[in-house]
């Protein structure tokens, strides 16, 4: 028997952040509120996640990332 196993990072929207101001490409916009997590696959499908949450914020115009302020 053959198993295929491996990984996948499944990402979700949380929503918007208004008005951020890009400082790589000079836009002002409303940011995505972006979350991933790695999950382990076998045959494809997602069985457990393998990482914790990550949280990140990125200029939907430029695709720059930026951490998640603490507040
Ligand atoms: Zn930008």
């Amino acid at each position: 028997m053959i198993l295929i196993f491996g990984t996948k990072r499944k990402f979700k929207n949380l929503g918007a952040l208004e008005n951020c101001h890009c400082s790589r490409c000079n836009n002002t916009s409303d940011w995505n509120f972006m979350e991933y997590r790695d999950w382990f696959t076998l045959f494809w499908i997602p069985v457990f996640p393998i990482s914790g949450r990550k949280e990140y914020l990125e200029c939907p115009i430029c695709r720059q990332v930026y951490d998640v302020p603490k507040d």
